[in-house]
C-alpha cells in the first residue's frame, strides 16, 4: 500500500489527532480522571496491527480492571476480527506470565486460563502483550498497557479512539475509494464499485468468490473477513473531504 495518514478521533473532545499522538492525547483526559479518583482500577490499551503488516490500524481501549481478559477478545472480535470462530491467544514473550506457542496442547490449557482472568491480575502499565487470531491465517496485534488509572470504566471497555478509514484508493482510475478486494489478484487489486463491475467480467475467481470489502480492518480480505458488528459507521471505506 502507498504512503497514507492514520488519525483518530478523540473521545472526549472529538478533535482528530495522527496515529502517534493521539494516545498522549488521551492520556492527557484520563488524568483528570484520575484526579478524582474513585476505588475502581482500569487500563488504558493502545492496540495496533503488526507493523511488517500494514501498522496504520489502531484502537485505544480503556479496559475496566475487573473485565476479563475474555472480554477483550470478544471486543477485539468484534470490532475487527471475527470471521468463522478461529482461536485467539494472548502472549508476553518477556515476563512469560502468558506462554507462547511452544507447544499446542499447552498453549490452549494455558489460554483458558488468561482469558477467564480479571485484566487486573494480567495488566500492568508499560506491559506489552502479543495477540494472535486465527493460528491459520493469523491476524497479529500488538497491545501496549498505555497507562493505568484508578478509576472504574462504565460498561467495562470503552472504544477511546480508532483510526478512521484508511486512503485506499481504486487502482484502476485512482479518482475513488476503493470499495471492492479481489483476493486472487496482484495488482490491480483494489477497486470501486464502478471498476469492480469491470473487473468481475475478465476475472472468473472475483465473480465467483474472491470479491471481498474494504472495511476498516487489519483483517481485510483475509478468510472470510467481511466486517465487523460494532462501531460501523467507521468500518467502511474512505470518504473524501
Ligand atoms: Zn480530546
Ligand atoms: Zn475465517
Ligand atoms: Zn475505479
Ligand atoms: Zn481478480
Amino acid at each position: 500500500m502507498p504512503t497514507m495518514n492514520s488519525v483518530g478521533k478523540c473521545f472526549f473532545c472529538n478533535a482528530e489527532f495522527a496515529k502517534a499522538e493521539i494516545t498522549k492525547h488521551l492520556n492527557a483526559h484520563l488524568a483528570k480522571e484520575i484526579s478524582n479518583p474513585n476505588r475502581g482500577l482500569s487500563f488504558h490499551i493502545r492496540i495496533e496491527d503488526d507493523p511488517h503488516y500494514v501498522g496504520l490500524y489502531f484502537l485505544n481501549l480503556w479496559v475496566d480492571g475487573n473485565a476479563l481478559m475474555n472480554d477483550i477478545d470478544d471486543f477485539l472480535r468484534a470490532i475487527w476480527l471475527e470471521c468463522c470462530g478461529h482461536m485467539s491467544s494472548f502472549s508476553n514473550q518477556k515476563r512469560k506470565k502468558v506462554l507462547t506457542m511452544l507447544d499446542e496442547e499447552e498453549l490452549i490449557t494455558n489460554d483458558d486460563e488468561i482469558m477467564e482472568s480479571k485484566t487486573k491480575d494480567i495488566l500492568v502499565k508499560g506491559m506489552k502483550l502479543k495477540y494472535e487470531y486465527d493460528f491459520g491465517s493469523t491476524t497479529t496485534l500488538l497491545l501496549t498497557v498505555s497507562e493505568q488509572i484508578q478509576a472504574e470504566v462504565p460498561g467495562g471497555i470503552i472504544l477511546l479512539s480508532r483510526n478512521e478509514p484508511l486512503e485506499i484508493m481504486c487502482e484502476v482510475c485512482k479518482s475513488e475509494p476503493a470499495a471492492v478486494l479481489c483476493t486472487t489478484c496482484y495488482e490491480p487489486n483494489t477497486f470501486c464499485k464502478k471498476c469492480a463491475k469491470k473487473h468481475a467480467k475478465t476475472c472468473e475467481d472475483f465473480a465467483e468468490y474472491s470479491a471481498m470489502p474494504v472495511v476498516n480492518s487489519p483483517r481485510m480480505g483475509v478468510c472470510a473477513y467481511e466486517g465487523g458488528t460494532i462501531d460501523k459507521k467507521r468500518d467502511g471505506i474512505f470518504v473524501k473531504k
